[in-house]
């Protein structure tokens, strides 16, 4: 595709806040085609030399990544990068390459080349999803190789300039791991929606980020200018003199935002009336943490524990203990809801065998694949369990559908805890149990769980998408995507009110909690709680600090009146314009 330096504005789906300005790189870039090149019977051993030397200094490399993102992020994130290394270790891999080198005499890297590419084709071909989603790994691998045998330096990511962007078709996780350092600023992937793997990473380490721009790493080139506007969701390349001010202009304000808010960051929440909101976190890996009480928030709504599962093997009871116990020592006396484990959608792990889905948002997710393959349901409970006894932890049930569910999840953990009993282990005795309200069917049994569990919490991404029957992650619908669609906010009413009659607590742990437009609807509706990202904590403490709770209640019960979502947001719209600054 010929490239100008013209101005585009390449639209996407806003995946994470705020604006990145920066150069672009451009990841995932085609493997080279390596041409065949013969060498002589007398050059054969040294070239056997060279590509072993090349395979351990690539590993060496990996694993200081590895060790950095360790330092930087944690163990469970660490942990994906055994994939790759387990992949640069294959044996067959290995002794194809070897015997193409002796036998062929073929050069390494064409050797090399010709050997990977069967691999990929073999990952092309695999019917389960998840290893075919490995195919980015093995490219990864043999790109890595490859430019170390044509005497190239690795371009890893955490060998970047200051102030990158970075533009991938598609991002493993291993990759979106490394973005968390200072100097990436942005993501731009042309896949994924705002809750593939690497929006999430992406979120939680707080870089702006559009995804599913379906061309952007095909029309951007690496050294092009960018901004990325992770809050419209579109990317601006090459920007005019003026957009590059008016976009600079507002960075400048979002940090002093930010450095207001934080200012300001140990006021209540609480409502004008005199009403406390609780400010929890949700978050994805234990760093996260200090985030979370930097920005104020009461406690954990939400560890979302999926990151564990997609390293190469299943995290260990004694992993779990370990990062669970520092999350909960760190926020002790504070509550942590741990959730468990949500594989399944879009959040694939290979560890667990599956087969492929036509609808994999309506398939093997959640609570369907925990409960049946007991061991790793019942490693995680324990876990959880022994963690408990540092401080305050819950356990939150994802993708209930039905009441039968709960009942078994109690009973693999009634199983668990007299197991731990008789082992003579320390556990937390009275773990609350509660379920996430995200499938419609429990909204609408909201009075018949409410007598079965401890807790509700409302997870409007994915209420949203089976309400509307719109995938959460598809861009071509995602207009139809709507959080504020009457229906879902009835549903929302109806967990509410049923928790009220039944005295158990209901929080909201989806997105719509930490969008300020939706917060005085919230309060309205009788929230309590509100479990977020924890970046967007001050924000949205700001709105809950300007509103009465009676006015909320009286736009909430307008709210519920109106027809359709466009009408609820402009209805919202009005009420925050005349909340004074
Ligand atoms: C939700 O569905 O609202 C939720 C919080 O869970 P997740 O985004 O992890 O599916
Ligand atoms: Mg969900």
């Amino acid at each position: 595709m010929e490239r100008t330096r013209q101005y585009r504005k390449l639209a996407g789906v806003a995946a994470a806040p705020g604006v990145a300005i920066g150069r672009a790189f451009i990841r995932n870039e085609e493997v080279p085609e390596i041409p065949k090149r013969k060498i002589s019977a007398h050059q054969v051993e040294g070239e056997v030399e060279r590509f072993l030397n090349t395979l351990h200094q690539v590993g060496e490399e990996i694993r200081r990544t590895q060790h950095l993102v360790e330092v930087e992020h944690g163990a469970e994130l660490a942990l994906i990068f055994e994939a790759q290394l387990f992949m640069l270790d294959d044996p067959e891999i290995k002794k194809q390459t070897l015997a193409l080198i002796r036998e062929h005499q073929c050069a390494a890297d064409r050797a090399f080349s010709v050997t990977l590419k069967q691999a990929r084709k073999m990952f092309e071909r695999v019917e389960n999803e998840y290893l075919r989603m490995r195919l980015s790994d093995v490219m990864d691998i043999e790109q890595q190789v490859l430019i170390r045998l044509a005497g190239g330096e690795l371009r890893a990511l955490h060998a970047l300039r200051a102030n990158t962007v970075v533009v991938a078709h598609d991002l493993p996780p291993s990759e979106a791991v490394q973005l968390g350092q200072r100097r990436v600023k942005g993501l731009v992937t042309d896949g994924g929606g705002a809750t593939s793997h690497a929006s999430i990473i992406a979120r939680s380490l707080g870089l702006p980020t559009v995804v599913g721009t379906e061309h952007a790493s095909r029309q951007i080139a690496s050294g092009d200018m960018v901004i990325v506007d992770g809050d419209q969701g579109v990317v601006h390349l090459h920007p005019t003199a003026q957009i590059l001010r008016s976009y600079r202009g507002q960075v400048q304000r979002q940090v002093q935002r930010q450095r207001d808010l934080s200012a300001r960051r140990s006021l209540p929440a609480r409502t004008r009336d005199e009403h406390e909101i609780e400010l929890l976190a949700n978050i994805d890996v234990p760093e996260e943490v200090q985030l979370a009480l930097d920005n104020g928030a009461r406690g954990v709504g939400m560890y979302r524990t999926e990151l564990l599962y997609l390293g190469y093997r299943l995290p260990s009871e004694e992993e779990q203990v370990e990062i669970y116990t520092r999350i909960v020592e760190a926020l002790a006396p504070l509550p942590v809801v741990i959730r468990t484990v949500d594989l399944g959608g879009d959040k694939l792990s290979h560890v667990i065998e599956s087969v492929p889905e036509a609808n994999p948002f309506l398939g093997w997710r959640g609570i369907r694949i925990c409960l049946d393959t007991p061991s790793l349901f019942k490693t995680q409970l324990r876990a959880v369990l022994r963690a408990g006894v540092k401080g305050e932890v819950q356990l939150l049930l994802p993708m209930v559908s039905s009441l039968g569910e709960v009942r078994r999840a109690r009973a693999a953990l009634d199983e668990v805890q007299e197991e731990l009993r008789l082992a003579g282990v320390p556990f937390k005795e009275s773990c609350k149990l509660g379920v996430m309200v995200e499938v419609p069917s429990v909204a609408l049994q909201a009075d018949i769980f409410a007598r079965e569990v401890d807790f509700f919490s409302l997870g409007t991404n994915d209420l949203t998408q089976y309400t509307l029957a719109v995938d959460r992650g598809t861009a071509k619908v995602a207009e139809l995507y709507d959080p504020f669609h009457p229906a879902v906010l009835r549903l929302i009413a109806l967990t509410v009110d049923s928790g009220r009659r039944q005295g158990i607590p209901v929080s909201i742990c989806g997105e719509l909690a930490g969008d300020p437009l939706a917060v005085p609807l919230l309060v309205g509706l009788g929230l309590e709680s509100l479990s977020l990202s924890p970046g967007l904590i001050p924000e949205v403490k700001e709105v809950i600090r300007a509103i009465s709770q009676s006015e909320a209640r009286e736009l909430a019960a307008s709210c519920l009146e109106l027809k359709t979502g466009t009408e609820v947001r402009q209805r919202l719209e009005e009420a925050v314009s005349r909340i004074p600054k």
